[in-house]
């Protein structure tokens, strides 16, 4: 009996308190989002980066009439999405034709993710001061599509007003809205919490507890494509891809179609924000047969592209680029998502910290919060996952824009 006790007091309490100061610890830094970076900073980069959604626009729009006063034929104008509580949101449609032979298009997309808008703003701004010029416009013409979802860009959500995630919706086939995520209900209760949001729960300050044990029982590959693939059966729940199309597409199908028409060679880069080792640029596409793979390879090469089919990748359904590419039937396609690193989501913490935030903005949305406290945490967070206050992470997001235009640029425009 006196052993058991003395093991009780000397071993298994000390171990006890132990694990619950390293669980709290833990839980601690799982909570912060203090990143240092020391990326160095150019003014010029740093300042590319809009205040919000009309300033934004205001600039896209003054782009626009610049261009239009120095290219032959340039087209700019509004596209009004319709909705329920604000007036005033539109997509920014500019397109500069090629000046010479009509060979090759170049789309440039922002803001399919809405909040995701600022830094696709940035970088399309610093195309057109930078890459647009009468040598590139020779046999290329260039489509810019500002804030895709300018609700989601105005009001600093992923999402549409109805929900829906922009980058799921976007159908290729009829039959998109039917598409069943089987592995969507293993992850709904830990993604979909029903109640106020509480940042201070002992559910939220261990969501990572939860949700490690979540992993170990079904792997994490397959969680992270049950969670993110896109589903089309909860409309309170993320990643909803909706039941039909959102009013961006019909609104974009016949102008996608229209321009594309005269070129042969179509290249789409659709701007993201949120994914991958911070501060980094990352290429990723879904799988393709293996002659499309060679042919983006070489257009590519020298940078590395995520081709959806490896274990620390995913697949999805609905996605923009897939939407422009069957608006244009028959080209030479080549669709490319930029995606910018913002909590390390290649890391299992940095993964689960992001989720973790998407939830609880999205149940915060749907179920409110339980203080103001709260509620001004969470959307800090969130802005903060994808747009970071870091002007080191600014400013380093444009210098590898440059690196990545300066060589692919070329390449996609070169006579063959
Ligand atoms: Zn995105």
């Amino acid at each position: 009996m006196k052993t058991l006790t003395k093991v009780l007091k000397y071993v298994v309490l000390p171990l006890l308190i132990v694990i619950v100061a390293v669980l709290f610890y833990i839980s601690i830094g799982f909570g912060k989002l203090d990143f240092k970076d020391d990326f160095p900073v150019t003014e010029d980069y740093a300042a590319l980066y809009p205040e919000s959604y009309e300033a934004a626009r205001d600039d896209f729009r003054a782009l626009s009439a610049e261009l239009h006063a120095n290219y032959e034929n340039v087209q700019y104008f509004p596209l009004w999405v319709p909705s329920e509580t604000d007036a005033d949101l539109t997509i920014d449609v500019c397109y500069i034709p090629a000046q010479g032979d009509s060979l090759n298009l170049l789309i440039l997309s922002s803001g399919i993710h809405g909040v995701e808008g600022y830094v696709g703003y940035a970088v399309q701004e610093f195309f057109i001061s930078n890459y647009l010029n009468e040598t590139f416009l020779e046999n290329t013409g260039v489509l810019l599509l500002h804030a895709v979802n300018p609700y989601g860009f105005k009001y600093h959500r992923k999402v549409t007003e109805n929900n829906v995630d922009m980058n799921r919706n976007s159908p290729s086939t009829v039959d998109l809205y039917e598409t069943h995520n089987e592995g969507y209900s293993l992850v709904y209760d830990l993604i979909n919490p029903q109640d106020k949001v509480k940042t201070n729960s002992l559910e939220n300050r261990f969501f990572f507890i939860k949700a490690i044990n979540e992993i170990r029982k079904k792997s994490l590959p397959v969680l992270r494509q049950a969670a993110l693939q896109g589903q089309y059966t909860n409309p309170e729940g993320i990643y909803y891809g909706g039941e039909a199309p959102e009013p961006q597409i019909g609104l974009l199908s016949p102008i996608l179609s229209e321009i594309s028409d005269p070129y042969q060679k179509i290249m789409i880069l659709d701007l993201h924000t949120g994914y991958g080792e911070r501060g980094k640029l990352h290429l990723f596409t879904n799988p393709m047969e293996d002659d499309e793979k060679r042919k983006m390879e070489r257009i590519f090469d020298g940078f590395v592209i995520d081709w959806g089919d490896s274990d620390e990748f995913y697949t999805i359904t609905g996605e923009f680029t897939s939407f422009v590419g069957a608006q244009a039937p028959g080209k030479d396609f080549y669709p490319m998502v930029i995606e910018y690193g913002t909590l390390d989501s290649q890391t299992t913490m940095g993964s689960l910290k992001s989720i973790h935030i998407m939830i609880l903005e999205n149940q915060g949305y749907h179920f409110g919060f339980a203080s103001v406290k709260d509620s001004m945490k969470v959307k800090a967070d969130f802005l903060e996952l994808y747009y970071p206050d870091s002007e080191s992470w600014r400013s380093y997001v444009i210098e590898q824009t440059q690196d990545l235009f300066d060589v692919v640029l070329p390449r996609f425009t070169m006579h063959e």
